[in-house]
């Protein structure tokens, strides 16, 4: 298989932008109407994802060892949509049959062969892991929304109770679908584990949302939603050992800090935490109960509160980094940011700057994403990464 043309052909056809996604999905419609019914009825958000993913990860087939944890994990977390391997050559069918359209002249039987190849390398991986996953988890976890409250106008605290245990990790993210809605999104449990298995999750409405709008404003105590298995080790406090802690959060990137506190706490460790939680506006800080509750309990945890926009300052923004660098000099602990994409590109850019190496600073962007925390992990950070602005 020569892998520098797999990658070469994949560029020339990812050139083609929307237009990629949009034949890749009518070939795939129209062979196999019956897996139409496994996408979300608006394929608006989901049109950019599984085709690159895959040209992205098959065309990287050489790095297959690479890949094989994260393909892995795509493999058995597929199983939420109710894939089956009988879905995978239809898939694979479809992939090829966009290649062969987009590369016109330049589609020739040996390209044909490699992509087949590799893609055959690629399916049998997430096949065989799915398979796996069947004996230690469930495709999907249904829970019931036990509470339900709207903390601000566009944020909700939701209370959960899986019918079974769902273990995860704080700093971890879940699959979180709506049955009406037939999409998943991630979303961070707010809580260490706890002895009833519930899992709070702080979600903020996102401007015409289809999972995000549901969980808030179309949801109440009593309802069921889905969950699917954690992922992510971004934000998961292990690389940190026993290390003092400086946490940076911002909006709802509030929840999986307040995870990484509690874990802190039930750890029992004599580790020093400051907490700087960030909000746009007063208003909007949606959880400020709990925050005083932890200051309160837990003699090692400093919290600062920063507001974001001062109307006397027009145009600013104060994020929490700026403020915990003004209070001090970190760079003996671990640093974990969570926030919007905008905030954690910054705080890395100004710790960066201010001397912190990458190796201390762990953290977490509640941007949209393909596959969420693990395509980062395994794809984003790869040194051959030559997609060209894939994200
Ligand atoms: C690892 C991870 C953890 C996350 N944890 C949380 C969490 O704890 N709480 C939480 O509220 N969200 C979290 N998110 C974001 C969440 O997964 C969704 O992306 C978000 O709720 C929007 O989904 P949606 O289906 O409502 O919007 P979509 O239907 O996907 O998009 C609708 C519109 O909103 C825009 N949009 C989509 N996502 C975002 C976003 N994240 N920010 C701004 N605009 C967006 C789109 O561009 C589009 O215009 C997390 C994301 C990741 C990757």
């Amino acid at each position: 298989m020569d892998a520098a043309r797999l990658r070469t052909s994949w560029n020339l056809v990812a050139a083609h932008g929307d237009q990629v996604p949009l034949y890749f999905y009518s070939a795939l419609f129209l062979s196999h109407p019956e897996i139409r019914q496994m996408f979300p009825t608006n394929m608006a958000g989901q049109r950019d994802r599984l085709v690159t993913a895959l040209g992205h990860i098959v065309s990287q087939v050489d790095q297959v060892d690479r890949l094989t944890g994260f393909l892995r994990d795509l493999g058995a977390d597929h199983r939420k949509f109710a894939v089956r391997p009988e879905h995978y050559p239809a898939v694979g069918e479809a992939l090829l049959a966009t290649l062969r359209h987009f590369l016109g002249d330049q589609w020739t039987e040996d390209l044909a062969r490699d992509w087949a190849d590799a893609y055959q390398l690629v399916s049998r991986v997430m096949i065989e892991a799915a398979q796996a996953a069947e004996q230690v988890n469930p495709p999907w976890w249904v829970a019931e929304i036990v509470g339900h409250e709207r903390r601000t106008f566009d944020v909700a605290v939701l209370t959960l109770r899986p019918q079974y245990l769902l273990p995860f990790t704080p700093g971890q993210s879940i699959g979180v679908s709506h049955p009406a809605v037939r999409a998943w999104r991630y979303y961070s449990p707010a809580n260490a584990p706890r002895p009833d298995g519930t899992i709070e999750l702080h979600v903020r409405a996102a401007a015409g949302g289809a999972v995000s709008s549901r969980l808030v404003y179309g949801c109440a105590a009593g309802d069921q939603i889905h969950l699917a298995a954690p992922v992510g080790d971004r934000l998961t406090l292990w690389p940190a050992g026993g290390a003092d802690l400086l946490l940076l959060a911002s909006g709802t990137g509030w929840a999986p800090v307040k995870a990484l506190v509690e874990q802190v706490a039930a750890e029992g460790s004599r580790r020093r935490v400051d907490l700087y939680v960030g909000a746009r506006s007063r208003l909007e800080f949606y959880d400020t109960d709990a925050v005083d509750k932890l200051a309160a309990a837990y003699p090692w945890l400093t919290v600062t509160s920063v507001v974001g926009i001062d109307p006397r300052r027009p145009g600013e923004v104060t994020y929490p980094v700026d403020r915990a660098l003004a209070d001090g000099d970190w760079r003996s602990r671990h640093v974990y940011v969570c926030g919007s994409d905008e905030m954690v590109g910054r705080t890395v850019q100004t710790l960066s700057r201010a001397g912190y190496h990458a190796g201390q600073v762990h953290h977490e962007g509640l941007g949209r994403h393909w596959y969420g925390p693990a395509w980062r992990t395994a794809v984003e950070s790869s040194p051959q990464d030559d997609s060209g602005g894939a994200r």
